[in-house]
């Protein structure tokens, strides 16, 4: 049963919602797995997801500060995704 577990593979749907729930911090050990055993196999993942994650990451630090210091200046939804679109571009 465990081994049917581990043989099991996701797909690079699924790998990119595990990537996000890696960014969240609320990924399983299990799914940690999965998603490094899909990457290891998929480079069209491993060339996306890292870029996006590492977006991602950029943002956070660019906005989080911002974002707790007072809910009044929050920036919309909409311009973060302007602004990760121009970084991937
Ligand atoms: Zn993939």
């Amino acid at each position: 049963m465990m081994e049917r577990d581990f043989l099991f593979l996701i797909n690079c749907r699924k790998a990119r919602e595990l990537c996000s729930k890696k960014l969240d911090g609320t990924i399983t050990h299990k799914e940690r797995f999965l998603l490094r055993f899909h990457l290891l196999l998929c480079s069209l993942c491993r060339n996306t997801l890292c870029q996006f994650q590492a977006i991602q990451k950029g943002i956070r630090t660019l906005f989080e500060p911002y974002e707790s210091e007072s809910s009044d200046i929050k920036l919309p939804e909409e311009a973060k995704v302007q602004i990760k679109r121009q970084l991937i571009e």
